[in-house]
């Protein structure tokens, strides 16, 4: 049997936000994840919101604020502070992102040749933000054959006007496909594949000497280089620099399909953070517990192949992400049930969760549904907010309800200044060992 000051569940954005932030202020903090977090399937940036309309992320947060039962309601003051940490903390991990909250939303170009609005990035992709010159090249640039990046198509869907949302865009599109050395032929290359090869330092002068050349016999003038996200993965700053160093124009990378290599950047960053401050992290096992008669949470259990873990913890963090993030689960019959402690789940009426669409970009009235809670993120039940159902237990991040993380992009937002919240909420709550009652549970356990 394990002890924690806090237990924190789910290994994404909001969940090691709020462990590294407890960790680092001096709680023995252990994190429990079925497995990885939406980190590892985003593209890569820090989405605050991007409603339609919006010029940045926060007139989104603003109006977001605005409506009833929204998390930003009450989180929407804490999301400066809270980037502003997230910023400085992936900084000193090696992994700079670039963007506030104030700057506009710009169409980001994406793997398929549309456009997504963001304003926050990591460094890699931020020469995609300042908006165009009028006389700038756009030049897509990848390796022949690389099945998830085609710079063909997504220069020619690029070159339709509305691809570009009415932003400025670039004078030209160019498309570049640069044989690469020694993976001619191989038509299973991933970009965790490339990923690895850019880490070497030999392979990766080779490859960028070739684009480098490529580009430069064809385009000339001011422009910037659009590449598949593959600069590196544990070397990513050095790749990121020989690229600036010696191709013509500023490049950026666009994400690709999943597994998002900026996304495991940042789930890299923040997992190294944790462990510098001594908190501990475990993937792969589905994690339960049960609300005590004295309205605490005691303890977690994971259910592993032919064993149980037990995690005796004095407060617990929620952050299993929502219906997306498998923390809430439908049924057939048309219940959402609340994967961890059965905690009851506010959503739509079974007959309104799904549009007939797929796309509409409405989106999915199912992504609304989580679990309500009062300001203090303390679990309520729906229409209730003055009662919480568990004294010790902080809700954060997709979790929550009455969001749209994916329609309204306010998902990583509400996540670490949820995350954040929690850590404040639980900073300086006695320690497990020395609550009786805890203590007593965990004799019992063991
Ligand atoms: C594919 C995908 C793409 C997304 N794209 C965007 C986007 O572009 N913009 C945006 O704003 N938002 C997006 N989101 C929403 C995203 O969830 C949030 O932006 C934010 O990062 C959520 O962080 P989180 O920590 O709350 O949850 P998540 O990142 O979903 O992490 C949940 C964690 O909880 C764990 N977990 C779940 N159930 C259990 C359990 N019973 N026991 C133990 N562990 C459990 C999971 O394994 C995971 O580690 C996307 C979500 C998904 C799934």
């Amino acid at each position: 049997m394990a002890r924690a000051d806090v237990a924190v569940v789910g290994a994404g954005l909001a969940g090691l936000t709020a462990a590294i932030r407890l960790a680092a202020g001096g709680a023995r903090v252990h994190v429990l994840a079925t497995g990885h977090a939406a980190t590892h399937w985003a593209p890569g940036g820090i989405d605050l919101g991007a409603l339609p309309g919006a010029a940045s992320s926060q007139a989104s947060i603003d109006r977001l604020a605005g409506i009833d039962g929204h998390p930003y309601a009450f989180l929407a003051g804490e999301v400066p502070a809270a980037l502003a940490w997230l910023r400085a903390t992936m900084g000193s991990a090696g992994l700079d992102l670039v963007g506030d909250a104030a700057d506009p939303l710009r169409a980001i170009p994406t793997s398929i040749g549309a456009t997504r609005l963001a304003a926050v990035l990591p460094d890699g992709m931020a020469a995609a933000l300042p908006a165009w010159a009028p006389d700038e090249t756009l030049v897509i640039c990848g390796p022949a054959g690389f099945r998830d990046f085609w710079p063909a198509a997504i220069a020619a869907n690029l070159r339709r006007e509305a691809s570009w949302r009415g932003q400025s865009r670039p004078e030209r599109i160019e498309a570049i496909a640069v044989e690469l050395p020694g993976i001619a032929g191989r038509h299973n290359l991933s970009g965790l594949d490339l990923a690895r090869l850019f880490d070497e330092p030999a392979w990766r002068a080779t490859a960028l000497d070739a684009m480098a050349r490529a580009i430069e016999g064809r385009v000339h003038g001011p422009g910037r280089i659009a590449l598949p996200a593959v600069l590196g993965l544990d070397d990513h700053p050095a790749v990121l620099a020989a690229a600036r160093a010696r191709l013509p124009f500023a490049p950026f990378e666009v994400a690709l399909v999943p597994p998002s290599l900026p996304g495991l950047r940042l789930f890299a960053a923040l997992r190294s953070e944790l462990r510098r401050h001594g908190g501990r992290l475990q993937v792969g096992e589905a994690v339960r517990g049960t609300i005590g008669a004295d309205g605490r949470v005691a303890e977690l259990r994971a259910t592993a192949a032919a064993r149980e873990f037990v995690l005796t913890a004095g407060s617990v963090v929620l952050a299993t992400g929502g219906i997306a993030g498998g923390g809430i689960v439908a049924d057939r019959p048309g219940s959402l049930t609340e994967t961890v402690l059965g905690l009851p789940v506010d959503g739509p009426e079974p007959g309104h969760w799904l549009l007939n669409d797929p796309f509409d970009p409405a989106g999915q009235p199912l992504e609304s549904a989580g679990v309500r809670t009062d300001s203090r993120l303390r679990p309520v039940a729906p229409g209730k907010p003055g009662a919480p159902l568990a004294g010790n237990v902080r809700i954060a991040g997709s979790l929550l309800a009455g969001q749209r993380y994916l329609r309204d992009r306010c998902g990583d937002g509400v996540a670490i200044a949820s995350g954040s919240l929690a850590a404040r909420e639980l900073a300086g709550r006695p320690p497990v060992a020395s609550q009786g009652s805890v203590a007593a549970i965990a004799g019992g356990v063991g």
